[in-house]
């Protein structure tokens, strides 16, 4: 009898069967199913894959198992929330730059001198008074961690692509992160100051990929900007918010907070701080919450700017102390009634994956080790 957890990867399951990842891979094959070394199996793969092994499957509580469920939220406790983005695109195509003008030009006016803290996620009110939070993640690294784990994080993905250049194999990673996780696009067409700019060339290959922008009687929304003068810029914003109504994005704040861990680390004065985009719920001081493995109480909340939250709302980004260690990116965060709870979720994921690195860590090989680092 083989003991598992849903949801385990094809190579993870290869190890507790003691057989390559190929021989997986192999069977399935012949049995018509394809998969991946990374992907994971569900209840019915499992019990079939085991049984062409001669094991029987027992499976254990799944985490997800040991979440007690909400109540589903009623219509009238709904209220609009802020869409929450993210921007990706090819490296050098201007995504920092991008994040740092929005951030600037929205965020600092009120605080001239102060000093912004990077801390991965935050939000801005558009000229139009609406708000919009931005996941400020180095590169794509977050996003595809929260991706792989199953988080469902961002409403909206802008698409920056320089208008000097054309459209990169990044691009195309992005675009298709975007459409495998059903997040509508929306296309910023960047440096268009540069003299050599094309934003023509740029849509005409977006065009050439199935993607037709709107200006040219396509579905896309673009945007010609520049993150170094600032032009269309508001438009851009104006555009993901147009974007953001029809997606009537909704939330009751009246409830225990869930939300989404952006990144998370050890400060020295301050002990671990995790950055966390409230989804759901309102997150408040003293609430009990719990990510990964690791919970406490929520000892104080600051808000990118560095201001001291006493609340964090729906689409709210927030850095928070009080976890007993550093989460994961992509880790849901969860606010429970009691410290027993929480503290029993955490010493049970503690002990599946103690088992589950025990039981695999004799077929990690040091080019998988190398992968990992
Ligand atoms: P990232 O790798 O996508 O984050 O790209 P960066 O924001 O770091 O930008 C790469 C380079 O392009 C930097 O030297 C920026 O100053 C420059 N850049 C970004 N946006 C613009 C723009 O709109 N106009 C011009 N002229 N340069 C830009
Ligand atoms: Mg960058």
């Amino acid at each position: 009898i083989l003991k598992v957890t849903e949801f385990i990867s094809a190579n993870d399951l290869a190890a507790l069967l003691d057989v390559s990842v190929n021989q997986i891979i192999s069977t399935c094959m012949s049995l018509g199913m394809f998969v991946s070394i990374n992907q994971r199996l569900d209840a019915e793969a499992i019990t079939i894959i085991a049984d062409e092994f001669g094991y029987d499957v027992e499976f254990t509580k799944s985490i997800e198992d040991e979440m007690v469920e909400d109540a589903p939220d009623e219509a009238e406790d709904l209220i609009e929330r802020a869409p929450i983005v993210t921007i990706m695109g090819h490296v050098d195509h201007g995504k920092t730059s991008l994040l740092d003008y929005i951030r600037m030009a929205k965020v600092t006016t009120e605080e001239a001198g102060g000093i912004t803290q990077h801390i991965g996620a935050y939000d801005v009110m558009t000229q139009t008074g609406h708000k919009i939070a931005f996941l400020d993640t180095p590169g794509h690294e977050a996003f595809t961690a929260m991706r792989a784990r199953g988080a469902k994080i961002t409403d909206l993905a802008i698409i920056v692509i320089a208008a000097d250049d054309s459209i990169m194999p990044q691009t195309k990673e992005a675009i298709n992160h975007a459409q495998m996780g059903g997040v509508p696009m929306i296309f910023a067409i960047n440096k268009v100051d540069k003299p050599n700019a094309n934003p023509a060339k740029i849509k005409e290959a977006l065009a050439g990929m199935n993607l037709l922008v709107e200006e040219w009687g396509g579905k896309y929304q673009s945007q010609d900007i520049s993150a170094k003068t600032g032009q269309g810029i508001d438009e851009l914003l104006e555009k993901v918010l147009l974007e953001a109504e029809i997606l009537e994005l909704k939330a009751n704040p009246n409830k225990n907070a869930v939300g989404t861990v952006v990144e998370a680390s050890l400060d020295k004065g301050r002990g671990y701080v995790a950055t966390i985009m409230v989804q759901a719920g309102t997150l408040r001081i003293g609430d009990i919450m719990l990510a990964g493995q690791h919970y406490g109480r929520v000892k104080a909340m600051f808000d990118h700017k560095g201001k001291k939250l006493k609340e964090a709302g729906p689409s709210t980004p927030v850095q928070v102390l009080g976890l007993s260690g550093a989460p994961q990116a992509g880790d849901t965060i969860k606010v429970y009634d009691t410290e027993r709870e929480a503290r029993e979720i955490a010493n049970s994921r503690e002990q599946i994956q103690r088992e589950q690195s025990l039981r695999t860590k004799k077929h990690i090989t040091l080019d998988e080790i190398g992968r990992r680092l």
